[in-house]
């Protein structure tokens, strides 16, 4: 009885109000904190390896909830000497904590509430020291030639739903937990003669100074160096930078490379759509694989000796590496479509990223090379190959955390997910999955996709229900 009046209650209180809970808006496009633009002046001091400056982001808050308190992560401050101080909104100091567990995250007190739809500036000062590693934030030299690869590194506004703060920790070497929406860049980095910087967004260079502009970009990344050297290609109207450490005799290299990059650029913009950035940055660099950022491209050099490096050219013909290289380069290129563009949660949803892009390398532009009958040999091989490794139930809508070493995260999310794409291009047909592609694209651009936008979209395509086997075998 008690419960009867109880649920009348609610019932009615429900009606009159509106029923609030019921109406909270969950879309993460749209009810999410805003950092709209991130300006930054930085100082990068390759003597004692450090980055130090200033950062103002202007934030708006895009969801229903008053907040007073910001969560600012510095990623790095688990791995090297860095340090976030002097935080101020409006030139008055405000107070912060680094949480205990996980020195990136920092908590930012607010001396006056962030109400929905109101915007606010927060400035900080960073000092950085840059680690020797070979890493996607490192430092290396090689012959007299240095590189400092400079991301996850700079401040960044932690994604906020409207309830939660999704505090990802930081992944060093395989996996990525940064989720944000785009952003405007306006940045200096001043640096020592000889050194020139590659960014995320367009270069300017006066002087010691380089002036980064960029809109609708996932975040900040540099590479500098004493040594570059460059090449450039306009493909499908869009120009095309590739950037390495010249050895002199890696010419023949350096070129396939450009061609490579050229080629999948002009492969994905056709498939897919249009590329939404200004111009694209390619850059071999020290570290282990590669890494993909808004407009810019960080590749490791081949697993190589010092001297195969120095002739990659000889090298190349020697161990066979430049076919593998010119793929990752592809992979990496993909992303700008799937990452950059189509934004998603890297930590929870990583196949939405690694997936497409890893079918674009291994499917797409695989095949770019082949004829016909090349087509139909690899044809061949992968359906062989899926049903090999059929009993082993490939899940690739896991986050990254959910995966044991047994399961092993690169076989489900890169393999796994190229495989899916792939059963579902021969079910739906290619005419009908690039349309599929192409619209999935065009809906997500500029925003985040889930999986079961994804999903939507194939259930919209598929008349017959032909696709319900497949994605039951692959989404959990
Ligand atoms: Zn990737």
């Amino acid at each position: 009885m008690k419960n009867i009046i109880a649920l009348i209650l609610v019932l009615s209180i429900c009606l009159l109000s509106g029923c609030a809970e019921k109406q909270k808006n969950t879309d993460i496009n749209t009810n999410y904190l805003s950092a709209d633009k991130y300006e930054m002046e930085i100082d990068f001091d390759n003597s004692k390896h450090t980055i130090s400056g200033t950062a103002y982001i202007t934030i708006t808050n895009k969801t229903n909830t008053v907040l007073d308190e910001l969560h600012i992560r510095n990623y790095t401050a688990n791995i090297t000497n860095s340090k976030f101080t002097n935080f101020k909104i409006s030139g008055k100091k405000i107070k912060t904590h680094t949480d205990e567990k996980d020195k990136s995250i920092i908590s930012v007190s607010l001396n006056k509430k962030l109400r929905p739809d109101k915007t606010i500036i927060i400035s900080m000062d960073f000092k950085t020291k840059i680690p020797k590693r070979q890493d996607k934030f490192g430092y290396a030299v090689f012959k007299e030639k240095e590189i400092y690869n400079l991301s996850t590194c700079f401040p960044t506004l932690s994604f906020f739903d409207g309830e939660k703060w999704y505090d990802h920790p930081y992944i060093e070497n395989f996996g990525e937990s940064n989720l944000s929406h785009l952003s405007n860049y306006i940045v200096t980095v001043n640096t020592p003669d000889n050194f020139s910087v590659v960014a995320t967004g367009d270069e300017t260079v006066k002087g010691n100074s380089t002036k980064i502009t960029g809109e609708n970009l996932r975040e900040l990344a540099l590479v500098i160096s004493n040594s570059f050297s460059s090449l450039s290609k306009v493909s499908n109207g869009t120009k095309i930078n590739y950037y390495y450490l010249n050895f002199e005799n890696n010419d023949e290299f350096s070129n396939a490379i450009l061609e490579a990059s050229c080629d999948s650029f002009e492969l994905f913009s056709d498939y897919f759509g249009d590329y939404i950035h200004s111009e694209l940055d390619i850059v071999h660099t020290f570290m282990e694989s590669a890494m993909e950022y808004s407009g810019l491209v960080m590749c490791g050099y081949p697993d190589a000796s010092d001297d195969d490096v120095k002739n990659l050219d000889k090298s190349s013909k020697e161990h066979g590496f430049l076919p593998s290289q010119q793929s990752r380069v592809a992979h990496e290129i993909a992303h700008q479509w799937f990452y950059s563009a189509v934004g998603n949660n890297p930590y929870l949803e990583p196949w939405l990223d690694e997936g497409f892009a890893e079918y674009c390398e291994d499917v797409l532009y695989h095949n770019l090379s082949l004829d016909t009958d090349g087509q139909k040999k690899f044809d061949l091989f992968m359906k062989d190959y899926i049903k090999q490794v059929a009993k082993d139930r490939l899940i690739v809508n896991k986050g990254y955390p959910d995966y044991t070493e047994s399961d092993s995260y690169s076989k489900h999310v890169y393999d796994g997910g190229s495989m899916f794409l792939y059963e579902l291009k021969e079910v739906l047909g290619e005419e009908e999955f690039e349309r599929v592609l192409k619209e999935y694209y065009n809906t997500y651009k500029y925003k985040i996709a889930k999986t079961v936008n994804f999903l939507k979209i194939i259930k919209k395509y598929d008349t017959d229900n032909k696709t319900d086997s497949i994605i039951k075998k692959y989404i959990e």
